[in-house]
């Protein structure tokens, strides 16, 4: 019998788990190393539809993600006085209820995790340094691990994916900025949010806070558009401060507050606003899968899914192509290719609708919010949109027995 090829998987958020996860029930011999010391926690909801909820199906989760839904009754725009403007209702944001799912990411990343850590290897706060492409396999140097030779290497790694730049160069390549930063933490729910998010916008910036897993955590967020911006992605301090100094002159609503909360925080996550658009998602023995190949932008509310679906496609793609992993990369391209476009366009949509330029925008989209027969209408073209990008795939069936 002829021994299993051994996949090293970057990154365990959600394609890292979800992919090692088909690959495991395949057959293949699976290790992921995170560069983290243990599952990250942090970050708002995430959002889980079409395509994506057939795969936790398969996986046997989909139930116990449904039993950690949200259940968010909506989305509200208040004033720099905390008086509420407009509404959007969750079904307006495309959550179905009993249909899609938003679920705080690190429950998700927990139930992923829980799946498959007797499955698979799991190296922490480790990362690679180096892959050499030879006949033999892909030969991986890590920065603390000894060198080890792996059949193929997956980069499921996000948005400034380390496999991405060391097999395909700079990030700076593939990335398509939207123009904004978001800053999310976690904080004590002192304004007793029940299931509800607030968000409270000026020209070019939009703070907010939402509650949704138990009535004494809740999320802060900030979201701008900066003048230029650099900054160093291992700096938390600096990143604080550039945040602080965004909204440092913002005394609406509970802005002050919320800055404070943020330096407080220690789960404190922040990013640029933007997509990740690449030729290729392969080369030799090394693929890509997630963010770190189609990041959609979190304001798309549909990384989760394609993650996911990505996952299903390229460990599936792997077990038909029996060993020819050039074939499988090929046809998990192939497969994903017009569906990650369509869910990229709603990410380029959203980051228009989410910060707005001037107070005359502003208010425009507050009073639009307060129609009734603006408002349905507006949900029913945005649920559509939503809906069909997230089915935007036919799912193959992969079948089960081992490769
Ligand atoms: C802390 C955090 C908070 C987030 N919050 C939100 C949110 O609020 N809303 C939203 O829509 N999206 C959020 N995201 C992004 C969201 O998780 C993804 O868009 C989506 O789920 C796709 O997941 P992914 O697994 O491809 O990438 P990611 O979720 O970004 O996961 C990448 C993983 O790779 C790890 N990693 C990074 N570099 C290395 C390395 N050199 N070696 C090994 N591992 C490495 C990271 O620690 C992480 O665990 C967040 C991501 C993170 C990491």
């Amino acid at each position: 019998m002829k021994s299993p090829m051994r996949i090293l998987i970057s990154g365990s958020s959600i394609a890292g788990p979800a992919l090692a996860y088909w690959l495991h029930r395949y057959g293949f011999d699976v290790t992921i190393v995170e560069l983290a010391p243990a599952l990250r926690k942090g970050g708002f909801g995430v959002d889980v539809r079409g395509a994506a909820v057939e795969v936790l199906r398969q996986m046997g989760v989909l139930e116990q993600v449904r039993a950690a839904d949200t259940h968010m009754t909506g989305v509200y725009f208040v004033n720099g006085n905390g008086k509420v403007e407009g509404r959007l209702s969750e079904a307006g944001m495309g959550n179905r209820q009993d249909v899609d799912i938003e679920i705080m990411r690190d429950d998700l990343t927990g139930i992923l995790y829980d799946l498959t850590q007797d499955a698979v290897r799991y190296i922490w706060n480790d990362s690679i340094t180096g892959i050499r492409d030879t006949e033999e396999g892909a030969e991986v140097r890590f920065d603390r691990s000894e060198p080890q030779t792996f059949d193929l290497v997956i980069g499921a790694d996000g948005l400034h994916s380390n496999v991405r730049t060391l097999t395909f160069g700079a990030e700076e390549q593939f990335k398509q900025t939207l123009g904004c930063f978001i800053s999310i933490f976690t904080l004590d729910n002192y304004l007793n949010l029940d299931h509800r998010e607030l968000l409270h916008s000026v020209p070019g910036k939009t703070v907010g806070m939402k509650s949704a897993r138990s009535s004494a955590e809740a999320k802060g967020m900030f979201l701008f558009t900066p003048e230029s911006m650099v900054f160093s992605r291992r700096d938390t301090g600096m990143q604080k401060e550039l945040v602080a100094d965004a909204f440092r002159h913002e005394t609406g609503w509970e802005t002050q507050r919320l800055l404070q909360a943020m330096h407080e925080a220690d789960d404190f996550y922040f990013d640029e606003i933007c997509q990740i658009r690449m030729p290729s998602w392969s080369k030799g023995r090394v693929a890509l899968v997630g963010d770190a190949a189609y990041c959609p932008s979190p304001l798309s509310g549909q990384g989760t899914s394609l993650a996911i679906v990505g996952a299903f496609v390229l460990a599936g793609e792997l077990k038909l192509a029996n060993g020819d992993y050039a074939a499988a990369f090929a046809a998990y391209e192939r497969h994903m290719r017009a569906f990650v476009e369509q869910n990229q366009k709603i990410g380029r949509m959203a980051a228009g609708g989410m910060i707005e330029r001037s107070r005359f925008k502003i208010r425009l989209r507050n009073a639009m919010l307060r129609l009734p027969f603006v408002m349905s209408a507006m949900f029913r073209m945005m649920m559509r949109m939503i809906a069909k990008a997230a089915n935007g795939i036919e799912l193959k069936a992969y079948g089960d027995e081992p490769v």
